[in-house]
């Protein structure tokens, strides 16, 4: 297995190297340009080439959830797991009277796939078809999976959960997702990446028609099949529909996306708060089961008891932990961003392969229990009935004197290193003229380099499409 992973490294690099390397050279292009409203700024910028992704750091989240290329392995006998074929896991148990596959991926193409090599295992039929959660990277691939007869099982929460994230606020959702992998205003993106923004994140995309389950519960459900027992019960943790499907005879728990190798997204930055209160008890539950397999919706498969309890036992105690340090920041009347710099993993955990900051953050995390926990209003009288933020921006604008020296300090911190700072200051003057090309393409420039050098997924993501959509704005095309 660590050979693998060491082998997997290498090939990433190398590949990804030689992908920049050939891809990412080209004369850096100066702006000047006559300002085309008023106010506008008239400084020189000379566009530097695009930066290389900073491979070291987002090799591990890339190799470990996605692999290279997909595998399908015992996890044991009669339960097998297909990885790396879609941004998700799948897997099938095999019984005496046929099959149970849980999950679908994020297109039935991926799907299919999957089930082309499970039928080279098993020609039995598929008896059920079971959804971990809502999330399409776990059942827009289901019409792959169908066949008729067949009972589809999943929470009564997923009927409500589908409904609020495909149709009432659908259109926001597939912007937002957009957004997360990198791919707003994508035909405006400079850099190469190793992999195609179609490889980050394929769900959301074209968002394929999900088979709904025959059978929905509260609660608790069990079936048996061949004479393996089925239990499922509820478990809220990355969603709040998410269900735990638990073999006691096998002692193989399936989890969804209530563990997964990083530290979990309790908070993504775009969505609605996530029931974490939850997760912690969905974990506990997890826990007492003394599970001898974990199969999670995504990365690899946990084998053995004592392992199992370990991984599980430290995930719980780092959500936890990340939680209560959150609350005691708030009834010790910190702000929001005191809470972000005290709160921390404790350092025992912060080592842990399987908490490293991946894909979800602390930080983001946090500000999504702060947030989720209290109201918006701080207590700051400035913030109860703020101004619209073009007016104190075209103050800010004016007391500098003028755009061109806030744009000047800009560049000035841009090359120092100090982006985020740079960012703010190019916001500034945005704030006060939304129309000022060379603010957006400085700072377009800016988060570009952030991207490339995200240590987090989500991160890479978000700071490309931001980046993408600001050298539209400024009307700047390299290719
Ligand atoms: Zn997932």
């Amino acid at each position: 297995m660590k050979k693998r992973w060491l082998k997997g490294i290498i090939l990433g690099l190398g590949l990804a190297f030689l992908f920049n390397s050939c891809l990412n050279f080209r004369p850096a292009k100066t702006i000047v340009r006559e300002p085309e409203t008023p106010g506008e700024s008239t400084i020189e910028y000379k566009v530097p080439s695009p930066p290389s992704l900073n491979l070291l750091s987002i090799a591990g989240p890339m190799l470990s959830w996605r692999g290279l290329g997909g595998k399908v392995s015992k996890v044991c006998e009669g339960v097998y797991l297909a990885q790396s074929f879609g941004i998700a896991n799948m897997a099938m148990v095999e019984t005496n009277e046929g099959l149970v596959i849980i999950d679908s991926l994020e297109n039935p193409e991926s799907a299919k796939e999957v089930m082309e090599r499970f039928r080279k295992i098993s020609d039995k039929p598929v008896k059920y078809l079971i959804y971990t959660h809502g999330h399409g990277d776990h059942t827009q691939g289901s019409s792959a999976v169908y066949e008729l007869g067949e009972e589809v099982i999943a929470s009564k929460n997923f009927l409500k959960f589908v409904n609020f994230e495909t149709k009432e606020i659908g259109d926001y959702l597939r912007r937002a997702r957009d957004t997360q992998s990198g791919r707003r205003a994508f035909e405006y993106q400079r850099v190469k990446l190793p992999m195609s923004p179609k490889d980050i994140v394929r769900a959301g995309i074209g968002t394929p028609e999900i088979v709904m389950p025959t059978i929905t519960f509260d609660g608790y459900y069990e079936f048996e099949l061949g004479g393996e027992k089925f239990e499922l019960f509820e478990a809220p943790g990355e969603t709040p529909d998410t269900i735990f499907i638990w073999l006691p005879k096998k002692r193989v728990l399936f989890c969804g996306d209530d563990y997964y190798m990083s530290f979990p997204n309790l908070s993504s930055p775009m969505l609605g708060p996530r029931p974490i209160a939850g997760w912690i008890s969905s974990l506990e539950k997890a826990i007492v089961l003394k599970p001898a397999y974990l199969v999670p919706g995504h990365s690899e498969a946990i084998i053995g008891e004592d392992k199992v309890r370990e991984v599980l036992t430290n995930y719980h105690a780092g959500v936890k932990s990340v939680y209560d340090q959150t609350i005691a920041c708030i009834n010790q009347g910190k702000t929001v961003e005191e809470a972000v710099r005290i709160v921390k993993l404790p350092e025992d955990l912060a080592k842990l392969k399987y908490l490293q900051e991946y894909y979800g953050r602390v930080d983001w995390s946090v500000r999504g229990i702060y947030q989720g926990a209290i109201g918006w209003y701080d207590g700051n009288g400035v913030n109860l009935v703020p101004l619209p933020s073009s007016y104190r921006a075209k103050e800010l604008v004016k007391l500098a004197g003028g755009a061109d020296k806030i744009l000047a300090r800009a560049i000035e911190l841009q090359k120092a290193g100090e982006d985020q700072l740079a960012i703010e200051l190019c916001e500034v003057v945005i704030q006060a003229n939304p129309n000022d090309k060379t603010a957006h393409i400085i700072k377009a420039v800016s988060l570009e380099k952030m991207a490339m050098n995200a240590d987090n997924l989500n991160k890479l993501g978000f700071y490309l499409s931001a980046s993408q959509m600001e050298f539209q704005a400024g009307g700047y095309k390299e290719r």
